[in-house]
């Protein structure tokens, strides 16, 4: 695939340290404003629709082919959602893995790459525009694809435990743990505390992310539209509709 010049122009966004702190919560931001102003149920609408109507049928045909079920989506932040397209964001590319054509092909990663294959000179929106969406909660691989790719933001529908035990997929914990998990040099640090460590950063210099169930639950009950996204939800974990 051709890569456009300008991609090599990217480089990871990183903010200051907020307040001189550089812990986790400081750097925190919320999903409206990584978003470029959207709600959390616009965003999970989206993501829950997306899932559904696109990335299912283009991992059925990849499941087909030997790869296993993961996909991505990258949406325009600035486009206002359009009533035709059932109040979602403007969809940039949606992706599944190609793994049979190489390891590294994980969704996330064929997604940033059809990205950035797409001519900046046709309207391919900065990264630090767009909402990036993963249907797993990404593994080291990804995580770092989607810092070096320019996102500042992604969100995901299953995380890594569910990986594990619905999908019996154990890699993602077991990488960052084997590879990533340094014991402390502090002689107080217990076998225990270096266990329930959690496994990377979710707010940091470079991104925030959010599950798709920490979107869920800031959706107020009085929300009107809130009904219809646990209906989706419930319908597609029950009828297995997801994958
Ligand atoms: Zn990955």
């Amino acid at each position: 695939m051709a890569i456009d010049k300008d991609a090599v122009t990217v480089s990871p966004r990183e903010q200051p340290p907020p307040n001189n702190s550089n812990d986790d919560a400081s750097y925190k931001r919320d999903p409206v404003s990584l978003s470029g102003g959207h709600s959390p149920s616009t965003l999970l609408r989206t993501f829950l629709t997306t899932t559904l109507e696109r990335i299912v049928p283009l991992t059925q045909a990849g499941v087909d082919s030997g790869a296993k079920v993961f996909g991505a989506a990258i949406f325009d932040k600035k486009q206002p959602p359009a009533a035709e397209s059932g109040g979602i964001l403007r969809e940039v590319t949606v992706g599944t893995n190609t793994e049979t054509a190489s390891p590294l092909l994980h969704g996330e990663i064929q997604t940033i790459q059809q990205f950035y294959g797409m001519p900046k000179a046709e309207g391919r929106p900065d990264a630090k525009d767009t909402v990036f969406f993963a249907t797993h909660e990404p593994c080291s691989l990804c995580l770092s694809g989607i810092t070096w790719g320019g996102w500042d933001n992604f969100f995901y529908l299953f995380t890594y435990e569910d990986t594990r035990d619905a999908f019996s997929i154990p890699h993602d914990i077991r990488i960052l743990e084997e590879v990533f998990r340094v014991p402390s040099t502090c002689a107080h640090e217990t076998a225990s505390d270096l266990s329930s460590r959690p496994l990377y950063r979710a707010h940091n210099a470079f991104f925030s992310s959010y599950s798709c169930a920490e979107l869920l639950a800031m959706i107020p009950a009085s929300d009107a539209g809130r009904g219809e996204l646990v209906e989706m939800w419930d319908e597609g974990q029950a009828g297995g509709s997801f994958f």
